[in-house]
Protein backbone atom coordinates (compact mmCIF):
# COMPACT_ATOMS: atom_id res chain seq x y z
CA UNK A 1 0.00 0.00 0.00
CA UNK A 2 0.70 3.87 -0.70
CA UNK A 3 1.66 5.16 2.26
CA UNK A 4 2.09 9.24 3.17
CA UNK A 5 4.07 8.81 6.10
CA UNK A 6 6.17 6.76 7.62
CA UNK A 7 7.71 7.59 11.05
CA UNK A 8 10.51 4.83 12.16
CA UNK A 9 12.51 4.84 15.84
CA UNK A 10 11.19 8.41 16.35
CA UNK A 11 12.90 9.55 19.96
CA UNK A 12 12.00 13.28 21.16
CA UNK A 13 13.53 14.60 24.58
CA UNK A 14 13.09 17.89 26.09
CA UNK A 15 15.51 19.34 28.23
CA UNK A 16 14.21 20.75 31.74
CA UNK A 17 16.46 22.74 34.05
CA UNK A 18 16.37 18.56 36.21
CA UNK A 19 17.75 17.04 33.49
CA UNK A 20 16.14 15.22 30.04
CA UNK A 21 12.73 13.93 29.57
CA UNK A 22 12.59 10.83 27.25
CA UNK A 23 8.94 11.62 25.63
CA UNK A 24 9.19 10.07 22.70
CA UNK A 25 10.67 6.76 22.97
CA UNK A 26 11.27 4.87 19.91
CA UNK A 27 7.99 5.22 17.73
CA UNK A 28 7.38 3.60 14.92
CA UNK A 29 4.41 3.31 12.39
CA UNK A 30 3.10 4.45 9.24
CA UNK A 31 0.20 5.87 7.49
CA UNK A 32 -1.62 4.85 4.09
CA UNK A 33 -3.32 7.17 1.72
CA UNK A 34 -6.69 8.12 2.78
CA UNK A 35 -6.27 6.88 5.67
CA UNK A 36 -7.51 8.26 9.43
CA UNK A 37 -5.15 6.78 12.27
CA UNK A 38 -5.82 7.27 15.70
CA UNK A 39 -3.35 8.16 18.55
CA UNK A 40 -4.70 6.86 22.30
CA UNK A 41 -3.19 7.61 25.39
CA UNK A 42 -3.41 9.56 28.53
CA UNK A 43 -1.73 12.91 29.00
CA UNK A 44 1.45 12.98 29.02
CA UNK A 45 2.06 9.75 26.75
CA UNK A 46 3.79 11.25 24.06
CA UNK A 47 0.87 11.50 21.22
CA UNK A 48 1.08 14.88 20.98
CA UNK A 49 4.58 15.31 20.79
CA UNK A 50 4.58 13.03 18.11
CA UNK A 51 2.44 14.98 16.17
CA UNK A 52 4.01 17.90 16.99
CA UNK A 53 7.05 16.48 15.93
CA UNK A 54 5.96 15.62 12.33
CA UNK A 55 4.87 19.51 12.01
CA UNK A 56 7.92 20.51 13.78
CA UNK A 57 6.23 22.20 16.17
CA UNK A 58 7.52 20.72 19.20
CA UNK A 59 7.27 23.12 21.91
CA UNK A 60 9.54 24.78 24.91
CA UNK A 61 11.18 23.86 26.93
CA UNK A 62 13.61 23.16 24.28
CA UNK A 63 12.81 19.99 22.96
CA UNK A 64 15.08 17.96 20.36
CA UNK A 65 14.43 14.92 17.68
CA UNK A 66 16.92 12.24 19.16
CA UNK A 67 17.02 10.02 16.49
CA UNK A 68 14.62 8.49 13.76
CA UNK A 69 13.15 9.20 10.78
CA UNK A 70 9.63 11.08 9.35
CA UNK A 71 9.45 10.16 5.56
CA UNK A 72 6.54 12.38 4.48
CA UNK A 73 5.07 11.35 1.02
CA UNK A 74 7.67 9.28 -0.05
CA UNK A 75 10.25 11.61 -0.79
CA UNK A 76 10.63 14.41 2.33
CA UNK A 77 12.65 14.02 5.49
CA UNK A 78 10.82 16.05 8.00
CA UNK A 79 13.74 15.71 10.46
CA UNK A 80 16.10 17.36 8.10
CA UNK A 81 13.92 19.90 6.32
CA UNK A 82 15.14 23.56 6.79
CA UNK A 83 13.14 25.88 8.51
CA UNK A 84 11.88 27.58 5.32
CA UNK A 85 11.11 24.07 3.76
CA UNK A 86 8.60 23.41 6.96
CA UNK A 87 6.47 26.54 6.62
CA UNK A 88 6.18 25.92 2.82
CA UNK A 89 4.87 22.15 4.11
CA UNK A 90 3.12 23.33 6.90
CA UNK A 91 -0.73 24.75 6.12
CA UNK A 92 -0.22 23.77 2.47
CA UNK A 93 0.66 19.91 2.55
CA UNK A 94 -0.01 19.45 6.21
CA UNK A 95 -2.70 20.87 8.14
CA UNK A 96 -3.43 20.87 11.69
CA UNK A 97 -6.57 20.78 13.93
CA UNK A 98 -5.79 21.94 17.47
CA UNK A 99 -7.79 21.61 20.56
CA UNK A 100 -8.71 25.44 21.08
CA UNK A 101 -9.42 27.31 18.08
CA UNK A 102 -9.66 30.42 20.17
CA UNK A 103 -5.83 30.65 21.01
CA UNK A 104 -4.44 29.22 17.13
CA UNK A 105 -7.33 32.08 15.83
CA UNK A 106 -5.88 35.25 15.73
CA UNK A 107 -8.85 37.62 17.62
CA UNK A 108 -7.68 40.94 15.55
CA UNK A 109 -7.98 39.30 11.86
CA UNK A 110 -11.21 38.54 10.27
CA UNK A 111 -12.13 35.09 9.56
CA UNK A 112 -11.98 35.43 5.62
CA UNK A 113 -8.44 37.15 6.06
CA UNK A 114 -7.38 33.97 7.95
CA UNK A 115 -8.59 31.89 5.61
CA UNK A 116 -6.94 33.50 2.30
CA UNK A 117 -3.79 34.51 3.58
CA UNK A 118 -2.48 30.54 3.36
CA UNK A 119 -4.61 29.97 -0.10
CA UNK A 120 -2.55 33.16 -1.65
CA UNK A 121 0.83 32.39 0.22
CA UNK A 122 0.91 28.62 -0.36
CA UNK A 123 -1.13 28.69 -3.92
CA UNK A 124 0.04 31.86 -5.31
CA UNK A 125 -3.19 32.80 -6.34
CA UNK A 126 -5.13 36.17 -6.87
CA UNK A 127 -7.26 37.38 -3.82
CA UNK A 128 -10.34 37.11 -6.10
CA UNK A 129 -9.54 34.00 -6.42
CA UNK A 130 -8.48 32.98 -2.66
CA UNK A 131 -11.64 34.29 -1.85
CA UNK A 132 -13.35 32.37 -4.21
CA UNK A 133 -11.88 29.08 -2.63
CA UNK A 134 -12.48 30.90 1.16
CA UNK A 135 -16.07 30.51 0.24
CA UNK A 136 -16.26 27.17 -1.16
CA UNK A 137 -14.05 25.89 1.65
CA UNK A 138 -16.65 27.21 4.24
CA UNK A 139 -19.25 26.17 2.50
CA UNK A 140 -17.94 22.56 2.74
CA UNK A 141 -17.53 22.89 6.22
CA UNK A 142 -21.39 23.97 6.98
CA UNK A 143 -20.76 27.82 7.85
CA UNK A 144 -24.01 29.29 5.96
CA UNK A 145 -23.64 32.94 4.79
CA UNK A 146 -19.83 32.19 3.71
CA UNK A 147 -19.80 35.69 1.81
CA UNK A 148 -20.95 37.79 5.49
CA UNK A 149 -19.17 35.60 7.87
CA UNK A 150 -15.57 36.08 6.23
CA UNK A 151 -16.03 39.55 7.34
CA UNK A 152 -16.10 38.92 10.60
CA UNK A 153 -13.77 38.37 13.77
CA UNK A 154 -13.63 35.04 15.81
CA UNK A 155 -15.28 36.47 19.11
CA UNK A 156 -18.50 36.54 16.40
CA UNK A 157 -18.36 32.43 16.29
CA UNK A 158 -19.33 30.02 18.48
CA UNK A 159 -17.11 27.03 19.83
CA UNK A 160 -18.46 25.05 17.10
CA UNK A 161 -18.02 27.46 14.01
CA UNK A 162 -14.69 28.31 15.81
CA UNK A 163 -13.58 24.77 15.50
CA UNK A 164 -15.40 24.40 11.40
CA UNK A 165 -13.39 27.82 10.67
CA UNK A 166 -9.95 25.68 12.08
CA UNK A 167 -10.86 23.02 10.23
CA UNK A 168 -11.31 25.49 7.03
CA UNK A 169 -7.76 26.77 7.35
CA UNK A 170 -6.63 23.35 7.71
CA UNK A 171 -8.22 21.90 4.52
CA UNK A 172 -7.79 25.47 2.33
CA UNK A 173 -4.44 24.51 0.60
CA UNK A 174 -6.31 20.81 0.32
CA UNK A 175 -3.18 19.15 2.00
CA UNK A 176 -2.37 15.17 2.04
CA UNK A 177 -2.45 14.81 5.75
CA UNK A 178 -4.02 17.00 8.19
CA UNK A 179 -3.42 16.19 12.51
CA UNK A 180 -6.23 16.93 14.69
CA UNK A 181 -4.80 17.02 18.00
CA UNK A 182 -8.13 16.71 20.42
CA UNK A 183 -10.22 18.63 17.85
CA UNK A 184 -13.10 18.48 19.52
CA UNK A 185 -12.43 18.54 23.77
CA UNK A 186 -13.20 21.67 24.32
CA UNK A 187 -16.65 21.69 22.93
CA UNK A 188 -19.64 20.15 24.50
CA UNK A 189 -21.06 17.15 23.69
CA UNK A 190 -23.76 17.91 20.99
CA UNK A 191 -21.03 20.12 18.89
CA UNK A 192 -18.55 17.29 19.46
CA UNK A 193 -20.80 14.77 17.67
CA UNK A 194 -21.70 17.42 14.76
CA UNK A 195 -17.86 18.31 14.17
CA UNK A 196 -17.23 14.53 14.15
CA UNK A 197 -19.89 13.87 11.19
CA UNK A 198 -18.28 16.85 9.49
CA UNK A 199 -14.45 15.23 9.97
CA UNK A 200 -15.85 12.18 8.91
CA UNK A 201 -17.88 13.11 5.86
CA UNK A 202 -14.51 15.13 4.90
CA UNK A 203 -12.26 12.66 5.89
CA UNK A 204 -14.38 10.98 3.00
CA UNK A 205 -14.57 13.43 0.34
CA UNK A 206 -11.34 14.99 0.20
CA UNK A 207 -7.70 12.55 -0.40
CA UNK A 208 -6.39 13.94 3.03
CA UNK A 209 -4.91 11.17 5.30
CA UNK A 210 -5.62 12.22 8.82
CA UNK A 211 -4.25 11.46 12.31
CA UNK A 212 -6.53 11.71 15.14
CA UNK A 213 -5.24 12.40 18.49
CA UNK A 214 -8.05 11.78 21.27
CA UNK A 215 -8.38 10.11 24.39
CA UNK A 216 -11.90 9.64 23.13
CA UNK A 217 -12.45 6.17 22.53
CA UNK A 218 -15.87 6.92 21.14
CA UNK A 219 -14.31 8.79 18.47
CA UNK A 220 -11.84 6.23 17.45
CA UNK A 221 -15.01 4.00 17.13
CA UNK A 222 -16.62 6.75 14.88
CA UNK A 223 -13.52 7.94 12.64
CA UNK A 224 -10.92 5.63 12.37
CA UNK A 225 -9.63 2.88 10.59
CA UNK A 226 -6.43 2.12 12.44
CA UNK A 227 -5.40 3.02 16.09
CA UNK A 228 -2.05 3.07 17.68
CA UNK A 229 -2.28 2.64 21.54
CA UNK A 230 0.57 5.31 23.32
CA UNK A 231 1.87 4.70 26.84
CA UNK A 232 5.06 6.12 28.34
CA UNK A 233 6.44 7.50 25.01
CA UNK A 234 5.99 4.16 23.28
CA UNK A 235 3.10 2.12 21.04
CA UNK A 236 2.44 -0.22 23.31
CA UNK A 237 -0.54 -2.16 20.53
CA UNK A 238 -1.34 -0.92 17.07
CA UNK A 239 -4.41 -2.58 15.12
CA UNK A 240 -7.57 -2.14 13.13
CA UNK A 241 -10.20 -0.76 15.28
CA UNK A 242 -12.18 -3.81 15.13
CA UNK A 243 -8.87 -5.79 16.33
CA UNK A 244 -8.28 -2.97 18.83
CA UNK A 245 -11.79 -3.11 20.06
CA UNK A 246 -12.65 -6.79 20.00
CA UNK A 247 -8.98 -8.26 20.32
CA UNK A 248 -7.25 -6.47 22.56
CA UNK A 249 -3.67 -8.12 23.69
CA UNK A 250 -2.31 -5.56 25.75
CA UNK A 251 -2.80 -4.86 29.45
CA UNK A 252 -3.08 -0.99 29.08
CA UNK A 253 -5.15 -1.50 25.96
CA UNK A 254 -7.81 -3.80 28.23
CA UNK A 255 -7.29 -0.80 31.18
CA UNK A 256 -8.73 1.74 28.58
CA UNK A 257 -11.16 -0.67 26.68
CA UNK A 258 -12.76 -1.09 30.34
CA UNK A 259 -14.37 2.61 30.15
CA UNK A 260 -16.78 1.69 27.41
CA UNK A 261 -19.47 -1.22 28.22
CA UNK A 262 -20.96 -0.85 24.92
CA UNK A 263 -19.66 -0.10 21.34
CA UNK A 264 -22.95 0.97 20.09
CA UNK A 265 -23.08 3.39 23.22
CA UNK A 266 -20.15 5.81 22.87
CA UNK A 267 -22.26 8.57 24.67
CA UNK A 268 -19.50 7.75 28.24
CA UNK A 269 -16.72 6.48 25.94
CA UNK A 270 -14.19 8.82 27.70
CA UNK A 271 -10.99 6.95 29.32
CA UNK A 272 -11.20 6.15 32.82
CA UNK A 273 -8.20 6.32 34.79
CA UNK A 274 -6.74 3.46 35.41
CA UNK A 275 -5.13 2.98 38.46
CA UNK A 276 -1.71 4.25 39.32
CA UNK A 277 1.46 6.63 37.18
CA UNK A 278 3.19 6.47 34.64
CA UNK A 279 6.81 6.03 35.02
CA UNK A 280 8.96 9.06 35.11
CA UNK A 281 10.28 9.86 31.66
CA UNK A 282 13.34 11.22 33.52
CA UNK A 283 14.16 7.93 34.28
CA UNK A 284 12.07 5.17 31.77
CA UNK A 285 12.52 1.70 33.85
CA UNK A 286 14.57 -0.54 31.84
CA UNK A 287 11.59 -3.62 31.44
CA UNK A 288 7.91 -2.59 30.55
CA UNK A 289 6.63 0.94 31.75
CA UNK A 290 3.60 -0.18 32.17
CA UNK A 291 5.25 -2.70 34.81
CA UNK A 292 4.20 -1.02 38.15
CA UNK A 293 0.41 -0.45 37.26
CA UNK A 294 0.01 -4.22 35.49
CA UNK A 295 -1.83 -6.47 37.35
CA UNK A 296 -0.09 -9.23 35.51
CA UNK A 297 3.16 -8.15 35.57
CA UNK A 298 6.12 -10.99 35.57
CA UNK A 299 9.76 -10.94 36.04
CA UNK A 300 10.88 -10.95 32.87
CA UNK A 301 8.02 -7.73 32.80
CA UNK A 302 10.64 -5.48 35.44
CA UNK A 303 13.80 -6.49 33.73
CA UNK A 304 13.79 -6.57 30.26
CA UNK A 305 11.54 -4.05 27.91
CA UNK A 306 8.94 -6.08 25.58
CA UNK A 307 9.26 -6.23 22.03
CA UNK A 308 6.47 -5.48 19.57
CA UNK A 309 5.02 -9.53 18.68
CA UNK A 310 2.44 -9.62 15.24
CA UNK A 311 -0.85 -11.07 16.13
CA UNK A 312 -2.04 -10.38 12.32
CA UNK A 313 -0.42 -9.02 9.74
CA UNK A 314 -2.37 -5.57 10.69
CA UNK A 315 -2.01 -5.94 15.07
CA UNK A 316 1.12 -6.41 17.00
CA UNK A 317 1.22 -5.72 20.80
CA UNK A 318 4.41 -5.13 22.60
CA UNK A 319 3.57 -7.11 26.02
CA UNK A 320 5.49 -10.50 27.62
CA UNK A 321 1.90 -12.06 27.62
CA UNK A 322 2.31 -12.49 23.73
CA UNK A 323 5.31 -14.83 24.21
CA UNK A 324 5.18 -18.14 23.40
CA UNK A 325 5.84 -19.46 27.17
CA UNK A 326 3.53 -17.15 28.32
CA UNK A 327 1.35 -18.02 31.43
CA UNK A 328 -2.16 -17.82 29.68
CA UNK A 329 -4.69 -15.25 31.49
CA UNK A 330 -8.19 -14.58 31.67
CA UNK A 331 -8.91 -11.51 29.09
CA UNK A 332 -10.79 -9.39 31.05
CA UNK A 333 -12.70 -7.62 27.48
CA UNK A 334 -14.96 -10.05 26.44
CA UNK A 335 -15.31 -10.49 22.43
CA UNK A 336 -17.39 -7.76 21.36
CA UNK A 337 -16.45 -5.15 24.15
FE1 LIG B 1 2.00 -6.32 31.92
FE2 LIG B 1 4.29 -7.60 31.48
FE3 LIG B 1 2.65 -7.13 29.46
FE4 LIG B 1 4.01 -5.14 30.59
S1 LIG B 1 4.85 -6.88 29.48
S2 LIG B 1 1.87 -5.12 30.04
S3 LIG B 1 3.98 -5.77 32.72
S4 LIG B 1 2.24 -8.43 31.26
MG1 LIG C 1 -2.33 16.54 24.06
Amino acid sequence: KDNILKVHNLKVSFQTYAGEVQAVRGVSFELNKGEVLAIVGESGCGKSVTAQSIMRLIPSPPSVIKEGSIRFNGTTEITTCTNHQMEAIRGSEIGMIFQDPMTSLNPTMTIGKQITEGIIKHKKVSVTEANRRAVDILTLVGISNPEGRMQQYPHEFSGGMRQRVMIAIALACSPKLLIADEPTTALDVTIQAQIIDLMKNLAEQTEASIILITHDLGVVAEMAQRVLVMYAGKVVEQGTVDELFYNPQHPYTWGLLRSIPRLDQPADSELVPIPGTPPDLFAPPPGCAFAARCPYAMKVCIETDPEHRSVSDSHSAACWLLHPDAPRVDRPIEAGG
